[in-house]
């Protein structure tokens, strides 16, 4: 009798785990996917000499490496089919996914060209509609996705234009006609909701493309324009995109976008901040929210960066994330965003076991005891974050690595590296928060 109500609690539990239907906020809710970062090594391949196991390790060796995966290595296609797999059977009928880029692996641009780009993001693009060929894909370029990397131009090319063509099953013509010209589009998601893909790249540091114009391939103007006519509709707007705004939480004063763009990108979020609900981005592999507060210290925007598919991390990283994948959960009056359901998998225990246990990670609400994931939530959580040693803090960092190594602690100056990237956005404000580092102690 023990052992059968046993056997019913563990199903229960496992049935909790792999449906999302427990969360206070599904009843009524709306839900949509991210998944970013898939980097895709077709090299991959599990051999003897773990120097040899995959061309994105340059050399290091793979030692961990096993069927879906190694820490120094870009992602297998088996990985990648494991993720895909695990959401097929959890993916609901008005459910949609984004897709914030980044399909080639992390190679010298010697082994990759224009073609072979083209080719793994087609791979990619097909994963995705065997997969879910009955549910639309937002996608976005990220900074992989061009040969050589890094060098998005602001005016069409060969990627843009094959971008276009590849995703025509997903989206409408005149979302395909700034695709091809710039790399970035808007499109309705339904009525009252429209998303836009920013083309961050365009504005990112290693970009020596794109000369010092103020404004890239006029894509501020279009952003203006568009977000001016959804207020005007009353309309709500999410904003995706590869490379986040900000500054990145594991290094001191430093933003993935240039300065002069980044504080022009948040003049433009915050004057629209009624009309976006919610910025969703990839591109630092890490588990990450940001709150945009306004001049008046008011928290107006949330946004996250979700963690990668690739587990791969550089010789010398000291840590690293495990494969993810997550679910947002929105209002569907208002489409403020709500929850994260997030999804990982331990790569070294699937690698011992042989098998992809993909398993839910956290729902954010109940990690954080917060009531949503609204702008006010997100700086009570910043707010929170703040202390250090503080268990929301421990938390959050053993998520920002998607439970990748709990041993690590991250302390003094990558806590406060941390903690600045949460809740200022803009130079101002960031170098005043590193600069009182005294006051948070
Ligand atoms: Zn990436
Ligand atoms: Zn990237």
């Amino acid at each position: 009798m023990f052992v059968y109500k046993l056997l019913c609690l563990v199903l229960i539990l496992r049935l909790r785990a792999a449906a999302p239907t427990g969360s206070a906020h599904l009843g009524d809710s709306a839900r949509f996917w991210h998944i970013t970062d898939l980097h895709l090594d077709p090299t991959y391949h599990v051999t003897s000499d773990p120097r040899e196991v995959c061309s994105s390790s340059k050399g290091s060796p793979a030692s961990d490496a096993g069927p879906f995966g190694a820490f120094l290595c870009d992602s297998p296609y088996r990985l990648i089919q494991s993720a895909f797999s695990h959401m097929e059977p959890l993916v609901q009928a008005h459910d949609f996914i984004i897709w914030t880029g980044d399909s080639p692996p992390h190679v010298s641009p010697e082994k990759l060209s224009t073609d072979a780009v083209i080719q793994l993001m087609k791979n990619m693009t097909l994963t995705f509609r065997k997969h879910f060929p009955n549910t639309t894909v937002f996608p976005s370029i990220g900074n992989h996705d061009y040969w050589p990397q890094d060098q998005l131009p602001a005016f069409t090319n060969q990627i843009y234009r094959a971008a276009a063509e590849l995703w025509r099953d997903w989206l409408k013509d005149d979302a395909l006609l700034t695709l091809a010209e710039g790399g970035f589009y808007s499109q309705l998601v339904k009525p009252g909701l429209r998303l836009l893909s920013v083309n961050t790249i365009l504005y990112y540091g290693p970009n020596k493309a794109v000369g010092n114009g103020s404004d890239p391939a006029g894509q501020f103007l279009w952003l203006e324009k568009t977000l001016a006519g959804a207020a005007q509709r009353l309309e709500k707007v999410f904003i995706i995109g590869h490379v986040p705004v900000g500054f990145l939480p594991y290094a001191r004063n430093t933003t993935a976008i240039r300065e002069e763009h980044n504080e022009r990108l948040l003049s433009i979020y915050r004057k629209y901040s009624d009309v976006i609900t919610g910025q969703f981005y990839g591109h630092t592999h890490r588990d990450s929210v940001m709150v945009l507060l306004n001049h008046q210290g008011k928290a107006v925007n949330s946004l996250f960066v979700s963690p990668a598919v690739t587990p791969i991390k550089d010789a010398k990283d000291p840590f690293s994330n495990n494969p993810g994948l997550r679910l947002y959960v929105y209002d569907p009056q208002d489409y403020g965003v709500m929850d994260i359901w997030q999804y990982y998998l331990n790569l070294t225990e699937a690698n011992e076991r042989r098998r992809s246990d993909w398993r839910l990670e956290y729902v954010m609400t109940e990690a954080f005891g917060l009531s949503d994931l609204r702008p006010q939530s997100l700086l009570k959580l910043g707010l929170e974050l703040m202390t250090p040693h503080s268990d929301a803090f421990l938390t959050y960092f053993r998520h920002f690595m998607v439970g990748y190594d709990s041993s690590f602690t991250c302390e003094g100056p990558c806590w406060l590296n941390q903690v600045c990237a949460v809740l200022y956005l803009d130079q101002d404000a960031y170098a005043h928060c590193v600069a009182n580092e005294q006051l948070w102690r």
